[in-house]
């Protein structure tokens, strides 16, 4: 049992391309797609592809909610799309009762298997996001997030770790997909983020990142351990412990990853069964998987997925919009353009950009629609005076909220974004002068026709 996630590489590139075909129409029928939001470019760079991302961040019922999003990450071909089609399957079925599907349905969604050259590196997303509704009422928006990486050469090692740290930034809840067991150096994978996490903690008091989800794939000894949850806080335990005997290194990488999620916890999953790990005509149906199996994962997914359990993505103590996630790719890929890994300052820098630009963002928006309802299209002309008075008063309502929205960065670093939206105010100000003259019938009682009809009364 070793490695036989490793062996399925070899499926053959002709059964590929006929599963290509299969998995295209299959994810029709199930009203999305996995989408390619990052790619890596061949020397090794990041890029984004915003019109995709906008297209499903953008949408209607989508831009103004919140958003949940739950990343699966962690080496390549252990198993993490294949987890993530069950997660869609509790979406698409709204987690009723029978979500799981029939024994002999194949398992489509998210690419799972095929052969080792057709995964690039980066970060999909599915293409329909789903809306949930929390205890509460409100209506949340549900991303799900893929990410693909190869550990397989000095520099895809960088690239793996450059996804995974989008990874955990950008989402709610980060699966840390990991075979047999928690080991040391999958711990140092969150090495940058402890001492992100201490400047975050430093600047906002605030937790940086929310649910870590270590999942352990194939555990094979559920004598010391059961499998699920409870066995999974056992070996989190064990694992996270720091003890005098530990390099001093190690015992402060253990302090500090606590620091960094407000909720850590494992869950232990049994081995699927040789016709998953090794099959190469393996289609994902479930009565070739493992009882064991199914019924951690009727645990698991809910424990994700299910309303009660969702988490809201927030950054600095603020529930993230869909709107303002878009802003958040754009802003961390820009500190992943070159060659080195960011340092925490400049994670910190990017994190605080983006949400001064949210905070321009929702003040202008806030601004906008209060002078609608004032001078917008419908609304009579309002004297010059007036106007100015409005705008003055709605501005600085606007500029307000932008104040008191919490940021990070500090007070300095936000001036330079104030000035920012103050300009752009003016220049909305601008417009809304212009439309505001436009409907001055005694600036237009100087045109012929206006005249012509005043000289007849
Ligand atoms: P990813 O690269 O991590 O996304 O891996 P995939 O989801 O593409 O799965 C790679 C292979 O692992 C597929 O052939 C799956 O059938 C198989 N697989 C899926 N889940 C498991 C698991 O829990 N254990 C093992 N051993 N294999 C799995
Ligand atoms: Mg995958």
């Amino acid at each position: 049992m070793a490695d036989a996630v490793g062996s399925e590489c070899r499926t053959s590139v002709a059964s590929d391309r006929l599963y290509e075909g299969r998995e295209s129409s299959r994810a029709s029928r199930m009203g999305g797609r996995p989408i390619q939001i990052v790619v890596t470019r061949d020397d090794h760079s990041f890029e984004l592809d915003e019109d995709a991302l906008s297209a499903v961040l953008l949408q209607d019922h989508v831009k103004d909610k919140n958003v949940v999003v739950v990343s699966v990450a962690g080496a390549f071909r252990k198993g993490k799309s294949f987890l993530l089609d069950f997660f869609l399957r509790y979406m698409v079925t709204q987690g009723s009762p029978d979500w799981m599907g029939s024994e002999d349905e194949p398992l489509e969604g998210f690419s799972w298997r095929g052969g080792s050259e057709r995964d690039t590196t980066g970060i999909l997303i599915w293409s329909e996001v789903f809306i949930s509704d929390l205890p509460s009422g409100e209506k949340v928006a549900v991303i799900l997030m893929d990410t693909q990486g190869a550990f397989d050469s000095e520099s895809t090692v960088r690239d793996c770790a450059t996804v995974f740290a989008l990874s955990t930034m950008l989402s709610s809840v980060q699966i840390y997909n990991l075979l047999h067991n928690i080991q040391e150096d999958d711990l140092q994978h969150l090495q940058l983020f402890t001492e992100y996490g201490r400047l975050a903690l430093e600047d906002v008091g605030h937790t940086p990142f929310q649910k870590l989800q270590f999942l352990v794939r194939d555990w094979c000894f559920p004598y010391e351990a059961d499998y699920g949850t409870q066995g999974g806080e056992v070996i989190l335990k064990r694992r996270l412990q720091v003890s005098d005997k530990q390099h001093p290194e190690l015992q402060s990488l253990r302090k500090h990853i606590r620091s960094c999620f407000s909720d850590i916890s494992c869950f232990l999953m049994p081995h699927p069964g040789l016709k998953v790990a090794t099959n190469p005509d393996f289609d994902g149906k479930l009565s070739d998987i493992e009882p064991d199996f199914k019924k951690q994962l009727h645990k698991l997914v809910p424990m994700i997925l299910a309303s009660e359990n969702l988490v809201v993505k927030e950054i600095a103590g603020q529930k993230v919009k869909a709107k303002e996630l878009l802003q958040y790719f754009k802003s961390y890929l820009e500190i992943y353009k070159g060659d080195e890994l960011p340092e925490p300052k400049s994670m910190l820098v990017a994190t605080a950009e983006a949400n001064n630009l949210a905070a321009v963002a929702a003040a202008r928006e806030t601004y906008t629609a209060l002078m609608e309802g004032v001078c917008g299209g419908a609304k009579p002309y309002l004297s010059t005076a007036h106007l100015e008075a409005e705008h003055q008063r709605i501005k600085d309502k606007s500029l307000n909220q932008f104040i008191t929205k919490r940021k990070m960065g500090g007070e300095s670093f936000s001036e330079s974004y104030k000035e920012k939206l103050d300009k752009e105010l003016e220049d909305l100000y601008g417009q809304f002068r212009m439309h505001n003259e436009s409907k001055n019938v005694f600036k237009a009682a100087r045109t012929p026709a206006v005249f012509f009809a005043t000289a007849v009364i």
